[in-house]
């Protein structure tokens, strides 16, 4: 069966899908919403889509508390083995020595595999505490997920960073979000071999996936979907039942993270 049909006749998937971009944990300031945020509830729509892995960095992340969040994705990590990766998560204004320390706690054991930067939110890309956490995962050859939506971070600071790191993957996540940062990400990701485009947010953005493959080499694009603060089927439906050959789906939804995980020197899927 192909994906899709999988799909149509209600069957999880089963080719293997990693979800690389999710947030546990309820968050609601803003007006934000999850549906049913419980752990057990967030495994049974893996369990019920065929997705075998999410790599997380909880929602507590975004007030700061990167304490609690790191924390929340250690006991997630065991409670759910093989299910559940996280990335590392801090506040660069808290400063490098802050973060020196979240790093010599998680990065690169018990299943933190990577990064995941807020920047935007939190700053800009370039500040210290980033960098000293980017010259930890250019040293690891390990992935840093980053945060740009709208322009903020603006494309340019991911350009800066991937001009001085060459051995980490820099995944700008949800490619900003519109036609036009994703044509930067897509520029961006055609000049550097270790610089990739994820995909969740999909729902706003004013381009459609098969633009998106059609535009960018395919081995650098990475399924992600934002859960558990958007709903973790939009964007897995949007590759599933995408017009895109059916090599090319099976690459996004797991297979480009799997090379990525390859070349780290920590932990791996
Ligand atoms: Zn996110």
């Amino acid at each position: 069966m192909k994906i899709h049909e999988e799909a149509f006749a209600g069957k999880p998937l089963s080719c293997e899908v990693i979800d690389a971009h999710t947030h546990i944990g309820a968050y609601t300031n803003m007006g934000w919403y999850q549906y049913k945020p419980e752990l057990k509830e967030v495994i049974a729509v893996m369990d019920r889509c065929g997705i075998n892995t999410i790599v997380t960095a909880p929602h507590a992340m975004v007030g700061s508390y990167y304490e609690i969040a790191n924390k929340i994705s250690a006991d997630a990590i065991k409670k759910y083995p093989g299910r559940i990766l996280a990335y590392l998560v801090f506040n660069p204004i808290f400063g490098a020595d802050e973060t020196k320390k979240q790093i010599e706690q998680y990065f690169g054991k018990q299943g933190f595999v990577g990064f995941k930067f807020l920047a935007g939110y939190h700053g800009t890309l370039l500040s210290d505490a980033y960098d000293y956490a980017l010259s930890a995962a250019d040293e690891a050859n390990a992935p840093v997920l980053c945060h740009t939506w709208g322009g903020n971070p603006p494309i340019s600071e991911f350009r800066k960073v991937a001009e001085k790191f060459s051995n980490l993957s820099l995944i700008m996540a949800h490619g900003g979000g519109s036609r036009k940062t994703y044509q930067e990400c897509i520029a961006l990701s055609k000049d550097y071999p270790n610089v990739f485009i994820e995909i969740c947010g999909g729902l706003y953005c004013d381009w459609w996936l098969e633009d998106i493959v059609e535009s960018a080499d395919a081995e650098k694009i990475i399924f992600g979907t934002d859960a558990i603060n958007l709903d973790q089927r939009y964007d897995l439906g949007r590759i599933v039942f995408a017009d895109v050959p059916e090599k090319k789906k099976k690459m996004i939804l797991a297979g480009n993270f799997k090379e990525i995980m390859k070349k780290t020197a920590g932990e791996k899927i």
